[in-house]
């Protein structure tokens, strides 16, 4: 191999807006039959929207009073839409005394006195919080047309359902075919449920999922195709898949998104643009073959 070749290879990919940390990064390029995508903030945008507010045994307004109240406390893109959408109609949110983010479930709460939580099915039963017929049906609306249904609970009763929404970024489904087209398996992973997946990675064009996977089980699923005999590409934004973005053999982090990212990536995508993860595979293999 020449590191001379390696070196331009790196300047050349510096130039089109990819840092590429290792030499080692291109070289596992070749093998490379496999690339797995977060889904939050990596083919969306992470900025999502509430969309469906549907309240039960109390009106819209209280229902975001409470669950703006609960998400306040927490950073995540989800919360930030709901306490959005709350202030946004002028809502005072409801004090929240105390607080627990579980990642990949959603947020526990003390609100007036009262046992609180926003999340998703799995907290909910955890909590041992039943979910009426009625407010599945709603969540499963929700979630046919990909968007995220969050359950509200108040003193162990639903008290409705938020639906939030995150658009696709602009490339995300011609760099998926892009991939495609070139050999590549491509997959997704999320924290989100199967069903806002499965329509998510429908619209990407990606056939295969991965939902319902824990922050902190992430990486082990990225070892779990390695095992496989899988030669993987993770791209993530650095939120939640940190670890994943280490663990794979090629981790391609998106640049706008957090230090940790920029951190965990072998290569750093400068801008947001999922395009530039083909141009780094393609420019990858060029100088490698080029090496050899
Ligand atoms: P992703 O893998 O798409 O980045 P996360 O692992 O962060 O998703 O979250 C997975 C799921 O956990 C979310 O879709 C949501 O149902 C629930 N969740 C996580 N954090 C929150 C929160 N602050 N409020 C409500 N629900 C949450
Ligand atoms: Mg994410």
């Amino acid at each position: 191999a020449s590191p001379t070749a390696i070196t331009v290879g790196i300047g050349r990919a510096a130039e089109l807006g990819v840092l590429v940390k290792s030499g080692e990064a291109l070289e596992a390029s070749e093998k490379l039959n496999t690339v797995v995508f977060d889904k939050t903030g990596t083919l969306t945008v992470g900025r999502p929207e509430v969309t469906d507010i549907l309240p039960f045994g109390v009106d819209e307004r209280e229902l975001l009073r409470i669950a703006g109240g609960i998400e306040a406390n927490s950073e995540h893109p989800l919360a930030e839409a709901v306490v959005r959408k709350a202030r946004s109609e002028g809502i005072d949110l409801a004090e929240a005394t105390s607080f627990e983010a579980l990642g990949g479930k959603g947020v526990l709460a003390e609100i007036e006195g009262r046992d609180a939580a926003v999340g998703n099915r799995i907290l909910l039963r955890e909590l041992g919080i039943e979910v009426p017929e009625g407010t599945e049906a709603a969540a499963l609306r929700i979630e046919e047309e990909g968007k995220t249904a969050l359950l509200v609970a108040l003193a162990g009763r639903i008290v409705g359902v938020v639906g939030v929404a995150d658009a696709l970024k602009k490339n995300s489904v011609e760099a998926v075919g892009r991939l495609k087209a070139m050999g590549f398996e491509v997959l997704m992973i999320t924290g989100d449920n199967p069903s806002t997946a499965g329509i998510v990675a429908k619209e990407t064009g990606i056939e295969r999922v991965l939902a319902e996977v824990l922050p902190s089980e992430k990486a082990r699923e990225i070892k779990r195709l390695q095992d496989e005999g899988e030669v993987v590409a993770f791209v993530g934004d650095g939120i939640n898949d940190a670890p994943a973005l280490a663990q794979a053999d090629v981790g391609i982090a998106i640049g706008s998104g957090t230090d940790v990212a920029i951190e965990s990536g072998e290569i750093v995508l400068i801008r947001d643009d999922l395009l530039d993860v083909v141009a780094a595979i393609e420019l990858s293999r060029k100088v490698i073959g080029r090496v050899k």
